[in-house]
């Protein structure tokens, strides 16, 4: 009996030492924080913002950075529409001599209706921007990103007899619709509150299993290129196709052609997807139209692959016009749309290597993993631009029960994806692991010598 219980406090010691092994002080202070977060982050569940729209959440945000000393700035950035106010808040906590770490949260909802069936699940509707009644949810977690930022702006405070320089905490607005970044950046972000040495951004993964840090060396999410088409014929009546250019032939053709891009011009180590997302041509059975519009996500890594292939759906558009007959005049009119532009995310290798040895500490060997990068995007990005010039890390945190993953696998489902309706991380232990990931990235990037 004795030698049993003896055993089974063993394996747990054991277990919990592994779990979170060296650096307790860390993880003290994530843990001494946590109740507070559950109840912020839950209330940021049950009470979410859409894009753009995230005066409430940023008011939360500034308010508890405000609590832990930070310098804060709030309605930061400068969207191109000057009639959007923009949401940014920033965050300045001055801790002596040293390095400018930027650590960034986002803050913006989905228009998506949740069927979680958590108890504080969010039952808030909104009219979007086109008057229609919409749901709003966190669908992709990024209420858990407030709670392990804060946490972090904490724990941080608590531990400044560890690190010394500037972090800059940064409550971005609008990253689903994609402009928040560019908005504080474009208000000034860098400017006023001076350039960081480095950015670190984290974000929850649907199929990572929660305890987990997740991460990708290099490119870690992709271009995303939004591209209009509007296919120009000459339109006529269905029975008599020799009268007319039947722009909707012609864009089939096209639609098949521009995945030889990928296929036949591409070199295949390099990704890249051309999706056609959208196509809409013509009114009637009968009648042939004088135009198809489409509207088309291009996704790539590199930039000399990234202008290739924009232009390359720019040239198939118009060859294959042209060799059915449009005359000049009405070829296809391609736009790339230069806002909707999310450029890639690449994660320093040295940087993200040295920080996978600091989470290997934290949190055990095993609870760190290099995972595949995607052809998401994410606007993460534009902190460390132009060029990647700013070392950036934007790590993943796994959100996801492992039992739950191993059930879904053995029954052969696919997990609910971020942005799902049924999706939520699991609060616990995935915030606390935000907290000790991303403080002890900033410690090992500030330490006092
Ligand atoms: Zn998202
Ligand atoms: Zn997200």
């Amino acid at each position: 009996m004795k030698l049993r219980s003896l055993s089974i406090f063993l394996v747990s010691f054991l277990a919990s030492q592994f779990a979170f092994a060296q650096d307790t002080s860390v993880e003290k202070a994530a843990i001494s924080e946590l109740p507070s977060l559950l109840a912020i982050y839950k209330d940021i569940h049950a009470h979410p913002e859409l894009s753009t729209r995230e005066e409430k959440t940023a008011a939360l945000v500034a308010k508890e950075l405000r609590a832990v000393g930070c310098e804060v700035t709030e309605n930061f950035g400068k969207y191109d529409n000057p009639n959007t106010k923009c949401y940014g808040v920033v965050g300045i906590m001055k801790n002596g001599a040293g390095p400018t770490v930027l650590v960034r949260t986002d803050m913006d909802a989905l228009p998506v209706e949740e069927e979680t069936g958590l108890p504080y699940a969010s039952k808030v509707t909104t009219k979007d921007d086109n008057g229609r009644e919409v749901h709003v949810m966190h669908a992709c977690g990024h209420d858990a990103h407030m709670a392990a930022f804060i946490g972090t702006a904490r724990a941080l405070q608590r531990m400044k007899d560890q690190w010394s320089g500037t972090i800059m905490f940064i409550g971005q607005p609008a990253e689903e619709a994609v402009g928040g970044a560019r908005a504080l950046l474009k208000g000034g972000l860098y400017n006023r509150f001076g350039k960081p040495d480095v950015a670190l951004g984290f974000h929850d993964k649907h199929d990572l299993q929660t305890g987990h840090i997740g991460v990708t060396p290099g490119y870690t999410y992709a271009n995303v290129d939004s591209v209009d088409v509007t296919v120009r014929g000459i339109g006529g009546h269905g029975a008599y196709p020799h009268k007319t250019k039947d722009p909707i032939v012609l864009a089939a053709e096209m639609i098949n052609a521009w995945q030889t891009i990928a296929s036949r011009e591409n070199n295949p180590i390099d990704p890249v997807v051309v999706t056609v997302g959208s196509i809409h041509g013509g009114t009637k059975h009968n009648i042939i139209s004088d135009e198809v519009k489409m509207q088309l996500t291009i996704r790539t890594y590199k930039p000399e692959v990234r202008d290739r292939v924009l232009a390359a759906i720019d040239r198939i558009a118009k060859g294959i016009a042209s060799a059915g007959g449009v005359p000049p005049d009405r070829a296809p009119v391609v736009s790339i749309s230069k806002d909707q532009y999310t450029p890639s995310t690449y994660n320093n290798p040295d940087l993200t290597k040295r920080l996978i040895q600091v989470w290997k500490k934290a949190l055990g060997p095993d609870n760190v993993e290099i995972v595949d990068p995607t052809m998401g995007g994410e606007d993460f990005s534009e902190y460390s631009l132009p060029d990647h010039a700013i070392p950036a890390v934007d790590f993943h945190i796994g959100a996801v029960d492992p039992e739950k993953i191993a059930q879904f696998k053995k029954e052969g489902k696919e997990l609910p994806t971020l942005h799902s309706s049924k999706f939520a991380p699991v609060p616990e232990p995935t915030i606390k692991v935000g907290i000790i990931g991303m403080t002890s990235a900033v410690l090992e990037l500030m330490k006092s010598k």
